[in-house]
C-alpha cells in the first residue's frame, strides 16, 4: 500500500515538528530582559517565534489529520466530492484533503 510509506514519513515529520514546537514554547517562556533595548529585540524575536509557532501548530494539525485519514482508510478520498485523489498529488502533498479539481476550485474563490 503506498500510504504506509507516506504514513512513516508523516510520523517522522510530526516528531520533528513536535520537537520544534517544544523549543518554541521554551523560548516563549523565557523571562524578558530588563534593559529596554534588549527588550525591543526580545519582543521582535517573540513575534517571529510566535509566527513560527502558528505555522508549526497548523502543520502539526494537518499531519495529525492526514494520519487520521490514513488510519480510517479515507486518505485518498476527496473530502469535497468523494472522488479518489490522484496518488501523485498525494505523494507531493500528503496532507491534502481535496482532489486537484476541488483544490483548484477553492483557489478560485
Ligand atoms: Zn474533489
Amino acid at each position: 500500500m503506498p500510504s504506509s510509506k507516506i504514513r512513516v514519513d508523516l510520523v517522522e515529520k510530526l516528531a520533528s515538528l513536535l520537537q520544534r514546537s517544544g523549543r518554541i514554547s521554551e523560548h516563549l517562556r523565557e523571562t524578558p530582559p530588563s534593559d529596554w533595548e534588549e527588550l525591543a529585540t526580545f519582543r521582535e524575536n517573540d513575534e517571529v517565534v510566535e509566527a513560527l509557532d502558528d505555522i508549526t501548530r497548523s502543520e502539526i494539525a494537518d499531519i495529525k489529520q492526514a494520519l487520521r485519514r490514513i488510519d480510517a482508510g479515507e486518505w485518498n478520498t476527496c473530502e469535497e466530492c468523494g472522488d479518489e485523489i490522484n496518488i501523485r498529488r498525494l505523494e507531493a502533498l500528503p496532507t491534502t484533503r481535496w482532489c486537484i479539481n476541488c483544490a483548484s476550485a477553492k483557489e478560485d474563490h
